[in-house]
């Protein structure tokens, strides 16, 4: 645990079992809990006939962290003597497959938790599952008349849907359609704080985030609203600062700022009552509990305190009634309850047992340097034979170019050259202070772990923008993990690997981890549950994985409720408009040339039929 740090990110959710294997805290229905190998459940997910890779989902973890999150506002306010409540609205877009929307809408009806929609497509979703009426359902994003119009029919549904400016433009659209269809609209309005956050998520907020108003459009949105005697359907004030805040004091701001922008527009006649501070809750990925891009400096119960505190330290001199407090989280919602599983099909590695480097009869003088060097590394030329190694290497190289040694040095040079690296590595960590050089050229040693899992699909954003995820082997954690790696996927893109690992207040490029042996080794990439599944691509034709929802029945066993069978190559290929019958009739035909010109049987000919057919109705992954 210590080198993997699941006790530092793992909640209360992940641990170790004495046998070596990642846990999952589940409940029966009775709420017993257990603590479940996920070993197992990957065991018992192949005995069912599935292939890796999988996503393991637990609705147990989304219910506990719903409840967390609820819980956490509705005590702040009581031990603050706020007089206004909390409701949460999940933005579908963090996770907007069917059985977590499902799930959420569920488990956050005791709390009236709502939803938020970003487009048609989410509202239609937001419309059709929120049942409790006094759950909101907030509208952002961009609108156009049929967004409005859907918007308004929801209201006359009996919800309260919130249509939130996000444009200046909006607002007579808005009007229009109320108008056109006799529906009063609630509306909202948000706004750009010059509160801003550094950060990778950071380009939500600020004056040149591409959303909402302007102080001064504010100015003509309320005198608009006037104008038209609209101005008493405004209920709501809205911010959303970016993803991931890792600083308080970034929170705290923003949340000053916005309940000035509330406190005067309830002052020129709004009705007001909401105050929604977006999303932005951030996820401890590394347990470093630091202002770290990958962490937060803050407990929930710290965020949602200071929420309340600063709003009434705002309100409470004007004597402004204390609106209800919305809050639109996603990450924090969702990101624990969806494991990747994978398992490693192969590995390389730069160097080779020392024993197995061969010493040539005959050599070139260079090559025979090389060796020399090799051999004589220790504690006192570390740094001299650090140059000279890679100085050789490189004349060995332009050598070969020029047609002066054969291919045979050469390839003995690099192994020489890289087996001497890893002896300069290991010699220097007696010394008191490392070269730097050295230190840098450690990463560079990793062996390659090849994972049967395309990053693009599931880790999008640890190719786009860097963010780290922890990732740990489910099982043999009783072993000392000795072997530094990264981790490649299957397509074939040389983006396509992950080399940046957390590490307690930093991060680091390789991550230690068994050496293969014959049996399956499995990988768990954790905390994937926010943004992943639904911003995943289909770079080479890798689709959807499996999904395995997994809970506890009333005797403890493990079951998996809902299994959704991941993307056949056929299901891919006609999402690239491609009819995969047709494609089997062009292969059909290129079979009986074959048959025909005599350079196959019929046998054969039957067998290669049947590979195709199979392999279109086959995972997209390694089976
Ligand atoms: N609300 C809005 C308007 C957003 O754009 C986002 C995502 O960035 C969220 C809420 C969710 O943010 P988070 O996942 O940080 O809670």
């Amino acid at each position: 645990d210590e080198y993997y740090g699941i006790s530092r990110w793992g909640g209360d959710f992940f641990g170790i079992s004495e046998s070596g294997e990642v846990t999952v805290k589940l409940s029966t229905p009775e709420r017993k809990t257990e603590e479940v190998s996920l070993y197992e459940i990957a065991q018992k997910v192949v005995q069912g006939g599935l292939s890796f890779p999988v996503l393991l989902r637990f609705r147990d973890i989304l219910r506990a962290k719903i409840h967390e999150l609820n819980n956490a506002f509705l005590s702040a306010i009581k031990e603050s003597g706020y007089r206004g409540t909390y409701r949460g609205v999940f933005p579908i877009k963090v996770n907007q497959q069917q059985q977590v929307i499902e799930d959420i809408v569920e488990i956050g009806r005791p709390f009236h938790y709502g939803l938020e929609a970003g487009s048609k497509a989410e509202l239609f979703i937001a419309l059709s599952h929120l049942r409790d009426k006094e759950s909101l359902l907030v509208c952002n994003g961009y609108k156009d008349r049929e967004f409005i119009d859907l918007a308004l029919y929801g209201t006359k549904l009996g919800h309260k849907v919130v249509l939130v400016i996000e444009r200046l433009s909006e607002i007579r659209t808005i009007i229009e359609r109320s108008r056109a269809l006799g529906i009063l609209p609630f509306l909202g309005i948000r706004v750009k704080l010059s509160s801003t956050t550094p950060g990778k998520w950071s380009e939500s907020s600020g004056d040149q985030s591409i959303f909402g108003l302007t102080s001064h459009q504010v100015v003509s949105a309320v005198k608009i609203l006037k104008e038209e005697g609209m101005l008493d359907r405004l209920v709501l004030l809205h911010y959303h600062l970016g993803s991931q805040i890792p600083d308080i004091r970034h929170i705290r701001s923003a949340v000053k700022e916005a309940a000035r922008y509330y406190a005067a527009l309830y002052k020129e006649g709004a009705t007001m009552g909401h105050l929604d501070i977006g999303g932005g809750l951030a996820v401890d990925y590394d347990g470093s509990q630091t202002n770290f891009h990958s962490s937060r400096n803050y407990t929930l119960k710290e965020y949602a305190t200071d929420v309340v505190e600063e709003v009434m330290e705002i309100l409470d001199p004007e004597g402004i009634p204390h609106p209800t407090l919305v809050s639109e989280s996603g990450r924090f919602v969702v990101a624990y309850s969806s494991v990747l599983l994978f398992n490693v099909l192969d590995s390389s590695s730069l160097t080779v047992a020392p024993d197995r480097l061969s010493v040539p009869e005959e050599c070139s003088p260079t090559l025979k340097e090389l060796i020399d060097i090799y051999n004589s590394i220790s504690v006192k030329n570390v740094q001299e034979a650090f140059h000279d190694i890679i100085y050789y290497r490189d004349l060995i190289r332009s050598q070969f170019i020029m047609g002066d040694i054969p291919l045979w040095e050469r390839g003995l040079a690099e192994l020489y050259f890289w087996n001497g690296i890893e002896k300069l590595v290991k010699v220097s960590k007696q010394l008191k202070y490392i070269p730097e050089e050295i230190e840098e050229a450690e990463a560079s040693l990793a062996h390659i772990y090849y994972g049967n899992f395309s990053v693009f699909q599931s880790l999008p954003d640890a190719w786009a923008i860097d963010q780290l995820f922890p990732i740990v082997p489910i099982h043999r954690l009783n072993e000392q993990p000795e072997v530094p790696a990264i981790i490649a996927d299957t397509t074939c893109d040389s983006d396509g690997k992950i080399d940046t690992f957390i590490d307690i207040y930093d991060t680091r490029p390789y991550l230690l981890l068994h050496p293969l042996k014959d049996e399956e080794y499995i990988i768990g990439i954790f905390l994937v549950g926010a943004y992943q599944e639904t911003l995943g691509d289909l770079h080479n034709l890798f689709g959807d994985t499996h999904i395995v929802n997994v809970a506890l029945d009333d005797d403890g066993e493990i079951v998996f409720v809902n299994e959704v069978e991941g993307d056949t190559v056929e299901d891919i290929l006609s999402y690239v408009e491609y009819i995969p019958k047709a494609i089997l009739h062009r292969l059909k035909r290129k079979v009986e040339q074959a048959l025909k010109e005599k350079k196959i049987g019929l046998p054969e000919k039957k067998a290669i039929m049947e590979a195709f057919e199979e392999g279109m109705r086959g995972y997209t992954y390694f089976e």
